[in-house]
Formats: C-alpha cells, structure tokens, sequence
C-alpha cells in the first residue's frame, strides 16, 4: 500500500500541545517525519545592522534544551526527532528527497528572515513534485478571526485590543496526540549540537537569575502551574508586575512563549480555569491583556513587514537626532554608564539573557532618549542578548520606545532616577548587580555621581575608580 508521507518543520512551536502543524499532518498523511535544523545563519551568523552575535548563549542553551526534551517527548509517543545543522532550505530539502515526502507541514512564520527561508524552501520541494502547507495558530486569535483584514488592523493597542476582547473568542488549544506513527524509512537522527557547536563556551548559569530558565514544553507547562495553581500568583499579577528580584513578579513565560514550548491559547484557557475556579479580577484581567499586547505586536509586524526594522519605523518618522555612537554602547551593554539603575539592568541581561518589563522600558528610554544613540542599535544588542528574544514584541517594544512605531502616541520619557526610587526604593535590586555600591545608603545608592568627594571618603567608595563615572548628570533628572 502506498504511505503518504509527510515531514513536520518544528522552528518556534518546539511543543506537542496545540500544534497545529502536527494536527494537520497527522489528519492528512499515514507518516510523519519531525525535523528540527538549527539555522547555521541564526547561530552562528551576525545581526544585521550592527553584527552582534545573532543568538547569545542564553538563548542557544534554551533552544538546546528545548529540542532535547521535544526529542524525549517524540520517542514516549514513538515517533522521534530528526535534528541537522545547517541551512533548512537544504536539509530538509535532503530529507524530503530521500524519505519520498509529499508534503513540509510547518506552523508559518511572518518576518523576513524567516519567510526567506521558508520561501526558498518551497521552491526546493517544487524542483522534485512537494510542496509545503502551511498551518496557523501560533497567536492568540486567528487572523480569519479577527473583525478586520490585517491591512485595516486599528494601529493604537487600545483599540485592537477593545475590537479583539469583544468580538474575537480564543479558539480551545489542540490537544496533544496519544501516539504518533513510527518512521519507517532508515534516516539519521543526528545529535542534538552543543554550545561548543553553536559558537558558544560552556558557562555556570548566574545563580542571580530570577528563575533558572530551563527549555522545553514539561518546563514551561510547569512554570505555568507554579505560577497559577501553586503560587497563585496571578492575583497579585498587576501590582507585582514592576518587580526586579525573584521568580515571583511576573510569569515569566516568554522564553518558553517566543520558542513556542507554551502555546498562547493554552497560558489563556489555565487562566480562564483560575479565573473560574478563584474570580476575575483585574490582575487576572491583566496577564490577559499582556497575551493581546504581545498579538497586536505581530499583527503590527504582518501589517508593516520589513519597516519595524527600519529607522523611521512604520510611522516613517525621521529623527536627526541618533547617532551610531559605539563607544556610548559599549558602555550602555557593559553595565558602565555611572547610572546605577540602567547598570544594574543591563548586567542582568548580560549575566542572565533576561530582564523585567520596567527595567527594559528603562534602559530602552535611557539608550535613546538620554544618550541619543540610534534605537536599532538597542534593539539588535536585545536582539542578540535576550532569553526570550521574540522578533515582533522586540522590534514593536523598541519602535514604541524610539516613537516610530505604528501606535503614533508619543513614547512616555522616563525620569531614572524617580523611577529607580519609585521601584528600586531601597536600592536592593541595585546592589545585587552592583555589589561595589553595597556601602551605599538608599538615599544615596542611586545617584553615587552627587557624591561629594568627602562622602566618597566615607563611604570608601571612589568614583572613576571602583564605580564608574555617569556618562550624563543624575541630576538632570532632579530638576
Ligand atoms: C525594549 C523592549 C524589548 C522587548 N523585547 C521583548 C522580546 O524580545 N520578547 C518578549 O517576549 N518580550 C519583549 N518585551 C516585552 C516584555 O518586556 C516581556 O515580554 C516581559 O518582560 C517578559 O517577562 P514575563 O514573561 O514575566 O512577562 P509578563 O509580565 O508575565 O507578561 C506575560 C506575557 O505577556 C507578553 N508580554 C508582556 N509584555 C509585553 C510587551 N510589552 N510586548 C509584547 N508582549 C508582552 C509576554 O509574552 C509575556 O511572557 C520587550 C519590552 C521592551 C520594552
């Protein structure tokens, strides 16, 4: 009998659960082959403007760990997962030539980069009679859902957001399959590669981190319940969002949402049981909005393409006033700007790949805003640094914070300094990343460049030397 045969592409959608390309396949063929590559270019290749690593080792060992355990999760429902290095163009090309596929099932990606290759992809398969189909539900609401074309999506979050919440119900997540059909043609599984592999040294993780980030679906399923059900935390969501230290604050579920070990639907439908089960009430309204606020920002990417990349943004609004100044970032990326705040953010990034919601609107505001260095710059160092990089919520945060984005309100200046004291009061989110600042008193820890040269003296604490100079006056900020 003749086996219709199918390759299943994983890129962000490394889960069994509501996966919607996996669904499809297995209604539409007898067997399914799982390929993950790793994108030689997405690891090992530089960004775009400004050439920083494409992927930092946070990142990479996520992504590791992500695909080991999809690999485990395969092979308990007897399938497995087949895992290359290289270009996907190339080698999925390879495996769909020698296992006779029809078809490349992939949950469809929308930015540039990614539809490059997927593109090319396809055209590949054309050469030898295949084709790729394509599957959607990596968002909350489907695009044939939503009340408008995406042409026509409202540009202010406010209004997507009261359009969507009213009109659009969230569609139930698929379930996850009770067995999957074995592979049946002799192919090589590959190893998955280590960081070594994907240019990166082996290192400790920080034991600062706010959780120890660990990929894969069981981990993000787990954070998940931690957060609703043991900590029940999402009841207290909306005052604690603005924390800095500890795993409490906030979900801290993008890294598994931007690899797509989480499903959005499902993050909503645990959130609508907790809310059965404990009450509606506005924190679990909130978490609610921050799942339409990271939508809306791909919706924006689908509406205006390669422009939120661009230095004018979707608005097409020019600044003169940024400039390419490395030396300025180098001292914004190293945690050495002399202002504690943005300091203590930006080690957190580099020690951790992550950092909270109001640090990331800080070091943003503070990049472009204070020292007028040109935003991409901002955005690629996040680009390459970040655990949870996901390309439109970070290249839709920067335009916002830049004021090119599509949302043409004006961006919200941050005053630092007030809101260092307003969030960081006693300065203990500070002396954790700065540990040369100990010495400091609250009233003082955030401003060591006011510091009279007798307060240094008695503080033992001596600026240009054991803490840098501000690379602008706090006191800017005070008047
Ligand atoms: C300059 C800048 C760059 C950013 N880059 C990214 C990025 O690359 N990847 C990313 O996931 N988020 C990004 N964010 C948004 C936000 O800071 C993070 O999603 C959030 O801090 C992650 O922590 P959490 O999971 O605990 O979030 P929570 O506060 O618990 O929120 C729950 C989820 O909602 C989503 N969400 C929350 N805030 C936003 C937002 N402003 N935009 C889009 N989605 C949001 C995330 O998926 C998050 O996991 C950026 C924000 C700024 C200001």
């Amino acid at each position: 009998m003749y086996t219709r045969r199918a390759i299943l592409w994983v890129r962000l959608d490394l889960r069994l659960h509501d996966n919607e390309a996996l669904h499809e396949a297995l209604n539409n063929v007898d067997e399914v082959i799982p390929v993950y590559v790793f994108d030689e270019r997405a690891f090992l290749g530089r960004t775009h403007y400004f050439g920083f690593p494409k992927t930092g080792r946070h990142r990479t060992r996520f992504i590791i760990e992500s695909v080991e355990a999809l690999r485990q999760s395969l092979r308990s429902l007897g399938s497995d997962l087949i895992v290359r290095v290289g270009k996907p163009e190339e080698e999925i090309f390879e495996i769909a030539k020698k296992a006779r596929t029809s078809w490349v099932f992939c949950n469809r990606e929308r930015t540039d980069e990614e539809v490059k290759v997927q593109d090319a992809l396809e055209k590949n398969l054309w050469s030898i009679g295949q084709e790729m189909r394509y599957s959607r539900g990596k968002l909350l609401y489907y695009t044939s859902d939503l009340p408008f074309p995406i042409q026509h999506t409202p540009d202010t979050f406010t209004q997507f957001r009261k359009e969507v919440e009213r009109y659009v119900p969230v569609r139930s997540p698929l379930p996850v399959p009770d067995s999957l059909p074995p592979i049946t043609v002799a192919l090589e599984a590959g190893d998955v590669p280590g960081l070594s592999q994907l240019g990166h040294e082996e290192f400790e993780p920080d034991p600062r981190s706010v959780i120890p980030f660990r990929g894969g679906e069981e981990e993000g399923l787990r954070r998940l319940h931690y957060f609703l059900w043991e900590k029940e935390l999402a009841d207290e969501f909306k005052e604690s969002r603005d924390g800095f230290i500890g795993g409490d604050y906030s979900t801290k579920l993008s890294p598994w949402l931007a690899q797509g070990c989480l499903s959005p639907k499902m993050v909503y439908y645990e959130l609508r049981k907790y809310e059965e089960q404990y009450g509606r009430n506005k924190s679990t309204y909130e978490l609610f909005y921050y799942l339409m606020l990271r939508d809306y920002h791909r919706f924006m990417a689908k509406k205006y393409c390669n422009q939120i990349f661009f230095k004018a943004g979707p608005q097409n609004k020019v600044s003169q006033h940024w400039r390419n100044d490395r030396p300025l970032l180098r001292q914004w990326i190293e945690g050495s700007t002399g202002v504690p705040f943005i300091d203590a953010n930006m080690r957190e990034i580099s020690h951790t790949g992550y950092m909270s919601s109001r640090g990331r609107q800080n070091v943003s505001s503070f990049l472009v805003n204070d020292l007028g260095v040109n935003w991409q710059m901002g955005a690629e160092y996040f680009e390459s640094a970040l655990i949870d990089y996901d390309v439109a919520s970070n290249w839709g945060n920067w335009n916002q914070v830049a004021g090119v984005g599509a949302d043409s309100r004006e961006p919200r200046y941050l005053n630092i300094i007030s809101q260092a004291r307003t969030y960081d009061p006693k300065g203990e989110y500070v002396k954790l990343w700065l540990p040369e600042l100990r010495s400091l008193p609250p009233e003082k820890i955030h401003q060591p460049d006011q510091l009279t040269f007798s307060e240094q003296e008695e503080l033992h604490l001596r600026i240009g030397d054991d803490y840098p100079r501000a690379v602008v006056s706090t006191d800017r900020w005070s008047s």
